[in-house]
């Protein structure tokens, strides 16, 4: 099929690249000329392992290919599929991006005889593609939906692993405008991905996205209320209370003796938060929907609340230890929100970083990919300052906080730890490493959810 990718970020890139590997033949569309030169010549703008090999692949094949004009695009294709960003501010989902790519397709749908399903993939709240989005395409095009498609695809893919997910999806959930709509959106799918279908109508499947994100960020946000509560009592590991709730068979069942270990058990961890560029926005905008509704979702918010506080509870921490971090040297490792990704999107780093700088400390930050991305937000200064090397931030630290577990960062040794820093204290926000070795090393451990006896 000929498909236009309307917002090639994250989702929208892979989504184009995927869907070119097996067959289709894919314009990827974007603003920023920038992105779209990189793309032609084989680059990918973001990270994510796999995706360039496979950009690569399908612009060689002549299967992908990226522009800004999106007129040509949806003139020369089947499918629309939009993937903008939906931000939140201002109290609630922006959709400023979703409303101009609706009317830029729309003006083109005016000029426009065959048949042409307009997809959302975008995280969008309920009521959006049927009303916001119908309304403007009508509105622009002169047409009638039934005249034109009407889709909502949510994607589920996590950054990291987006190629793998992309590939190899538990469900695809499509939400339709009508019958036709619903068929097309099918043949995009039909023989190359080995998962349900789930067909929905079009504020269902918006729902389903928010429900879906919503309830992992609640189990995460749970786990660490029970951490607090671990360290108000002492002597109490919460990394030990989870494994003793998770081991329970309704969460992780057993098939021929062997535990199966849920994706989902991987949510109930206590840690420093959740961040990225998914969960703390569409928590958010589900939220602020839900009151513009008239219902104020409690469990919803207090999910949020948690996840504000529980960054600086591990300045916090180190503060009771330290006394002041005025001109300490604070080691950060780890800045984007989760390892294999340079997305540093309300990564907790960035909380933890403000928090330590509102306490005149000295910090030092380490990330194998994401300083780009940070530096732009935190310029370096004489208080903030970046390396890709680890020992080199590591070194006459007085204290070290990790933050992303990248496999290198949790492979450093705790004698390294010690030989490398002033003050060898490690808060480990991620509950990664083995706190009795590095007490034997000699090195002041700090773990989520873990303190002495009182
Ligand atoms: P992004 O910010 O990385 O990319 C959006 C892209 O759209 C940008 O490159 C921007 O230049 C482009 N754009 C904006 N308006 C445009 C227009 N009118 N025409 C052409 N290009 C335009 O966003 P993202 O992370 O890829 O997220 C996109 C959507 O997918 C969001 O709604 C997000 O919530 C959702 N989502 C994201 C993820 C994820 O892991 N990032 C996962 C699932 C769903």
């Amino acid at each position: 099929m000929k498909i236009s990718v309307i917002g090639t970020g994250y989702v929208g890139l892979v989504t184009g690249v995927c869907l070119a590997s097996k067959g289709h033949q894919v314009i990827c569309i974007d603003k920023q000329a920038e992105i779209v030169n990189k793309i032609n010549s084989k680059i990918s703008p973001i990270y994510e392992p796999g995706l360039e090999e496979l950009l690569s692949n399908v612009i060689e094949k002549g299967n992908l290919v990226a522009a800004t004009d999106l007129k040509t695009a949806v003139m020369h294709t089947d499918i629309s599929i939009i993937s903008v960003g939906t931000p939140f501010g201002d109290g609630k989902i922006d959709l400023r991006y979703i409303e101009s790519a609706a009317q830029e397709i729309g003006n083109v749908l005016k000029e426009k005889n065959s048949y042409h399903v307009i997809c959302v993939k975008s995280t969008v709240i309920p009521k959006t593609t049927d009303t916001l989005v119908k309304n403007i395409l009508e509105g622009t095009s002169g047409k009638k939906a039934g005249e034109f498609g009407l889709a909502m695809n949510p994607e589920f893919l996590r950054e990291g692993k987006a190629v793998e997910d992309f590939m190899h999806p538990d469900r695809i959930v499509i939400g339709a405008y009508d019958e036709e709509s619903f068929e097309t959106m099918r043949k995009v799918y039909e023989g190359f991905f080995d998962a349900p279908i789930i067909k929905v109508n079009l504020r269902t499947a918006e729902m389903i996205k928010y429900t879906a994100n919503a309830l992992l960020a609640t189990l995460i946000s749970y786990s660490n209320e029970v951490s607090v509560i671990c360290e108000k009592v002492g002597n109490i590991d919460v990394k030990e209370v989870l494994e003793g709730v998770t081991l329970d068979k309704r969460f992780n069942p057993r098939v021929n003796n062997q535990l199966i270990n849920p994706g989902m058990v991987s949510y109930l961890r206590a840690g420093c938060g959740f961040g990225g560029s998914c969960f703390p926005k569409d928590v958010q905008a589900l939220s602020a929907f839900s009151q513009e509704m008239g219902y104020s979702p409690p469990m919803i918010q207090a999910t949020l609340e948690i996840n504000y506080a529980q960054p600086y509870r591990l300045i916090e921490r180190l503060q009771e230890i330290l006394g002041t971090l005025e001109n300490k040297k604070i080691t950060v490792l780890g800045l984007s929100f989760k390892p294999e990704t340079d997305d540093i999107r309300e990564s907790p780093s960035l909380a933890i970083i403000k928090g330590l700088l509102a306490k005149n400390a000295k910090v030092i930050a380490v990330d194998p990919i994401a300083i780009d991305n940070t530096n732009k937000k935190f310029p370096q200064n004489d208080s903030l300052y970046y390396s890709v090397d680890y020992k080199n931030a590591l070194k006459d630290a007085e204290a070290a906080i990790l933050v992303t577990p990248w496999q290198d960062y949790i492979k450093i040794s705790p004698q390294e730890f010690k030989e490398l820093m002033k003050e060898p204290i490690l808060v480990d926000g991620r509950r990664v490493f083995d706190k009795s070795a590095f007490e034997a090393a000699g090195v002041r451990y700090i773990g989520v959810g873990l303190t002495k006896n009182l």
